[in-house]
């Protein structure tokens, strides 16, 4: 039985684009070390990406005294001009970093004191260009909606002069930024694409660092309540779309609005933040690698209909008969069946990190944050759980599984099965809560079995830990 078929199944009569859409997840960092490596890896990957909807980078590092490895995958093969610009981001975070370095200096400087202008804007216009269509496609929401939502809070916010006033101050930067991408758009010329990058990290200054910030956090989690404090890596992802199924369920949250805007930004201040921190200032001295992943298309048969027969769904169906489909491997389970294999070839250690350029699909996430350090648990072997952003939820039709058969000859157990198997117990958990809680949400009537009993009888108690990201493996950062 093919584990791929659970994401043949829908709770839909429509069998088009309605997909199963589970709750989101952020995973538990073990500790703030693992933290900033992970904060890097993402910010790496997020920053290859160039065009609005279909790409999704993966990139883990390898560091030693000398050497630092930087392994990249996409869904689909890396183009060589993406390769040449992230080759180029990182010399120029090189010699920000030479530029910065002072010998024993105890507290890490300021951005500001330590990057001379100039750098800091040709890091950002490279960063920026390559990513512009994407970063265009956060204003696809300047439509009706967009000035229904600004003229409702603007009427939510009327008794309070003080909040009022820092929500017209937002909307008159978003309006500059906006206006400057058009203008860029229009002409490309890097005058146009400077006052961009301006016109973004004066509105980060005002969102992130200025002393207006309680004021504004105040604000947004009046008029977005549950949405505040989001990461960027949170908001760095399709649903944000007003043309999605997501707009019905939460409305336009104005703060993942904001994060949207402002993701780029943040990933390069943390980049910046990289290069002149006294304490990793030399990661980017280092001998750089990249290793580009080769895209894997499998061939793999989905048989929902088995699945039906053997479980019970209430509310669910296949969306196909038996059938032979061929997919990309999603580009994070690209890297890491690329570090498994190094690990076991004894070619590197990595970071036990993997980030990627959004969050994880239900599919990804559940084998590389949930099965797999299930099934290490029980083994003895030199493999170590990956940290990991977290989950959007949705599961893809064309997800297929990683092939993890190499490792059983080096390992001397079936990692293989083990993680598929595992796999399947965690989707089959996930989504007899997920038919419950529509159930419970659809009518009010008791359940008459409850969740631990529905547990016990499906899963023989592994789901305690399903949010639950690895261990306390704690990564020595430089
Ligand atoms: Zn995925």
């Amino acid at each position: 039985m093919a584990l791929e078929s659970y994401f043949h199944l829908s709770n839909s009569n429509d069998t088009g684009n309605q997909l199963l859409t589970l709750p989101r997840e952020t995973s538990i960092i073990p500790s703030a070390s693992t933290r900033q490596v992970l904060e890097i890896a993402n910010a790496l990957a997020a920053i290859c990406v160039s065009k609005p909807r279909s790409e999704v980078f993966a990139v883990a590092i390898h560091l030693d005294s000398n050497s630092l490895v930087i392994f990249v995958a996409e869904n689909h093969d890396i183009p060589e001009t993406t390769k040449k610009y992230l080759e180029n981001v990182l010399s120029i975070l090189e010699e920000i970093s030479r530029e910065a370095f002072i010998p024993n200096r105890e507290q890490s400087p300021e951005i500001q004191e330590a990057v001379v202008e100039s750098f800091q804007e040709r890091l950002g216009m490279t960063i920026l260009r390559q990513t512009f269509e994407k970063f265009l496609a956060s204003f696809v929401q300047r439509d009706r909606t967009w000035y229904a939502r600004v003229a409702e809070i603007k009427e939510q916010l009327k008794g309070n002069a003080e909040l009022a006033a820092s929500f017209d101050d937002i909307i008159e930067a978003l309006d500059i930024v906006h206006d400057n991408a058009l203008a860029y758009y229009n002409d490309t010329k890097n005058e146009s694409l400077l006052d961009l990058y301006t016109a973004l990290t004066i509105f980060d200054d005002m969102i992130r660092t200025n002393k207006d910030k309680d004021i504004i956090t105040r604000m947004l989690a009046i008029v977005d309540p549950g949405d505040s404090n989001r990461s960027a890596m949170e908001v760095e992802e399709d649903d944000v779309d007003v043309n999605e199924d997501n707009t019905q369920r939460n409305g336009f949250s104005m703060t993942r609005f904001i994060y949207r805007v402002l993701s780029i930004v943040i990933h390069i201040r943390r980049l910046l933040r990289l290069a002149i921190s006294t304490t990793s200032s030399q990661f980017f001295f280092r001998k750089r690698y990249f290793y580009y992943c080769k895209s894997v298309e499998r061939s793999i048969i989905v048989d929902p209909q088995e699945i039906l027969k053997k479980n019970s769904f209430p509310n669910l169906k296949a969306v196909c008969n038996k059938k032979t489909t061929s997919s990309p491997l999603h580009a994070e389970l690209v890297v890491f069946e690329t570090l498994l294999r190094f690990v076991l070839e004894n070619r590197v250690q990595p970071y036990w990190v993997i980030g990627v350029s959004k969050l994880m699909c239900v599919g990804c996430h559940t084998v590389i944050a949930k099965a797999y350090p299930k099934v290490l648990q029980n083994h003895r072997t030199n493999l170590a759980p990956f940290t990991v952003q977290g989950c959007h939820g949705k599961m893809y039709r064309s997800w297929i599984a990683p092939d993890l058969s190499f490792t059983n000859s080096s390992l001397g157990f079936d990692l293989d099965s083990e993680v598929r198997t595992k796999t399947e117990d965690f989707i089959r958990s996930a989504l007899i809560d997920y038919i419950e809680q529509r159930r419970l949400s659809e009518s009010s009537v008791g359940t008459g079995i409850n969740r631990q009993q529905r547990l016990d009888n499906y899963e023989k108690g592994t789901s305690q830990e399903t949010s639950r990201n690895p261990d306390g493996h704690v990564i020595p950062f430089f």
